[in-house]
């Protein structure tokens, strides 16, 4: 990305921020499938080879350090697929996104320094330094 031009870190950053709208119907959690043994021994699923009882689809969820679980019927699997496949692709924009802004920010950064003069337009306002400089449009 450092060898980017401008115009195509800018375009980039429009190109991910376009395709965040389409993405943000998404499912915050990760679809998991399980198949289980009942633990009974005449059970079909106590022979060697059976894949178990199943599946059962569950949505996991990390939320403040606890892991949220919750079942999904079968009929909305393909549904939850989707929803949470979008949220992946979200976080990936999101990073990207990042990435492309702190690449653009670091060239400014590096011409102000470059350039030896302050033009940040930051001005006081009730003891507390205001950067009111406006970034480029997207
Ligand atoms: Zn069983």
């Amino acid at each position: 990305m450092e060898q980017w031009t401008d115009d195509e870190l800018y375009a980039e950053r429009r190109r991910l921020a376009d395709s965040l709208p389409g993405l943000a119907d998404f499912t915050p959690a990760s679809l998991h499938e399980e198949w289980r043994r009942c633990g009974k021994p005449t059970c079909r699923c106590a022979r060697k080879g059976d894949p178990g009882h199943g599946p059962r689809y569950t949505l996991v969820r990390r939320r403040m350090g606890r892991v949220v679980t919750r079942r999904v019927p079968a009929v909305m699997v393909a549904e939850f697929e989707e929803r949470t496949k979008r949220w992946a692709q979200f976080q990936q924009a999101c990073s990207r996104l990042a990435e492309v802004n702190a690449e653009l920010d670091r060239r400014r950064l590096l011409g102000e320094a470059g350039a030896g003069r302050s033009a940040t337009g930051a001005e006081r306002q009730g003891g507390a330094t205001r950067v009111t400089r406006s970034a480029r449009p997207v």
